[in-house]
């Protein structure tokens, strides 16, 4: 992509409308635009960086076994009425109707919906465990939406739900889930936390959400320290082996949020200089309920006695457009992101510092078309501006690696290279530059 043909509306003063970091950030690097309070447009730079996001929970996923589905975004009230949830929903609910007054709703989230189709379809316990999922809208009219999109009123979501025989089957689903967020967040580049969370009336430990430590996080938490050294699992998993060592490892420490907190407990389990209490950005949660829908719903499947009983269900979130502010939340520095390669909208920014001489353009234009034959993703600078300038936006919008082409190193023969997490700059051949570019994360 040249920037002279993105749309890319950088803003060089700060939005006095954000408050915190990662809101001003996405404003300023022309990620976002608001459209109502909690409702974005994603432009061009933010769409990318969410589609990279959305596409490793997707992969993830599909590793875990879950398969993925496409639900609507409206549903009929009905099926909320029948779960008992369309009046206990509240205010957070926007209710619709159609022109035949028909109740329709805009989804806060799909366990309704969902569970009809179970119904409908599987009968049998030979057909279990089944676990589904899909990425897409939600809209919640949030008392206070802000921070942009990390508490917006319309936001992506990916939800699975997975269906089981009995509380076995369920542990396992469950397990599953555990394991392929914490690979999720981890390719990622984020160090998120699985915590104790609350788990409604059926109680039980099946209930995580997984936090990133940051000061501006909306939710309060207490964990052991340790967690912070914690090696994110970064290796191939089985998913059909046994699960719970893992799980056991991840939750042998304490870490629970706020509702859920037991400071008598905390006091006991924790040594006082490994206390932790922070604030963090919560980025998933994993929760079993048993047969909350399934019973009012009539969601029942046959067991080998041909008893008919309710089908055991668990929801898993992710907050996918949260995770787009909570990434930068956890990576940025003074001068604006610094995107962890996996999820950065682009892999290289390829400035040329002087556009219109000769001699910069064509090993710019070369170093371009060499790198996009390579599929290394390339952002190139060919605008005419100031070279500050031209660092500014780059450092702005954090894309990993810069290589910068100027008139007197292509005197030389030579380009310089920085890498945008350190600053590290490293002067080079063009093919050199290239090579490393070509490398992998780690360069
Ligand atoms: P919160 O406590 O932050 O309101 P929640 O408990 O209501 O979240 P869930 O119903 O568990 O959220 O939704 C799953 C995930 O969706 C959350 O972990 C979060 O990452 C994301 N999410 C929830 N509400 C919002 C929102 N208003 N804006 C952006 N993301 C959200
Ligand atoms: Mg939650």
């Amino acid at each position: 992509m040249k920037l002279s043909q993105y749309f890319l509306p950088v803003l060089r003063e700060t939005p006095a409308e954000a408050q915190i970091v990662s809101h001003r950030l996405m404003l300023r690097a022309g990620m976002v635009r608001q459209s109502s309070a909690g409702i974005y447009s994603w432009l061009p730079l933010g769409f990318r960086v969410l589609k990279k996001i959305e596409q490793i929970v997707r992969e993830e996923q599909n590793a875990s076994g879950a398969q993925e589905l496409l639900m609507p975004t409206i549903q009929p009230a009905d099926l909320w009425i029948e779960s008992g949830r369309y009046e206990d929903y509240g205010k957070e609910m926007l209710r619709i109707q159609d022109r035949h007054q028909r109740a329709m709703l805009y989804g806060p989230t799909n366990e309704e919906q969902i569970t009809d189709i179970f119904r409908n379809t599987i009968k049998s316990y030979r057909d279990l465990p089944r676990n589904l999922y899909h990425i897409q809208w939600k809209f919640r009219d949030e008392v206070r939406p802000r921070f942009g999109v990390m508490r917006g009123r319309e936001f992506l979501m990916k939800d699975n739900y997975s269906f089981d025989f009995d509380y076995a089957g369920a542990r396992r689903s469950y397990n599953k889930m555990f394991v392929a967020y914490l690979r999720t967040f981890a390719r990622m580049g984020l160090k998120a936390i699985p915590m104790e969370a609350e788990s409604g009336p059926i109680g039980g430990d099946m209930s995580h959400e997984f936090l990133i430590l940051a000061e501006t996080g909306e939710s309060k938490v207490y964990c052991h320290r340790d967690f912070i050294d914690f090696n994110p699992i970064e290796h191939e998993i089985d998913y059909d082996a046994d699960l719970e060592p893992i799980v056991a490892r991840w939750t042998s420490l304490y870490a629970a949020t706020d509702d859920r907190h037991d400071q008598a407990r905390f006091e006991a389990q924790v040594p006082e200089d490994k206390r932790l209490i922070a604030r963090g950005i919560e980025v998933g949660h994993i929760f079993y309920f048993g047969g909350k829908y399934a019973k009012p719903m009539g969601a029942l499947v046959a067991g080998p006695d041909g008893e008919m009983t309710p089908v055991e269900m668990g929801s898993y979130g992710i907050g996918v457009s949260r995770l787009v502010g909570a990434i930068i939340e956890a990576c940025h520095d003074d001068n604006g992101i610094v995107w962890p390669e996996p999820v950065a909208p682009f892999k290289v920014g390829l400035v040329n510092l002087k556009p219109g001489d000769a001699e910069c353009d064509e090993l710019a234009d070369g170093l371009y078309r060499q790198l996009g034959a390579a599929g290394i993703e390339v952002l190139l600078d060919d605008v005419d501006d100031r070279a500050g300038a031209k660092f500014a936006t780059m450092d702005l919008i954090g894309l990993p690696w810069q290589l910068i082409v100027g008139p007197r190193g292509v005197k030389e023969g030579t380009v310089e290279i920085k890498r945008r997490a350190d600053g590290e700059r490293e002067t080079l051949s063009p093919e050199s530059a290239l090579a490393k570019l070509s490398r992998g994360p780690t360069g």
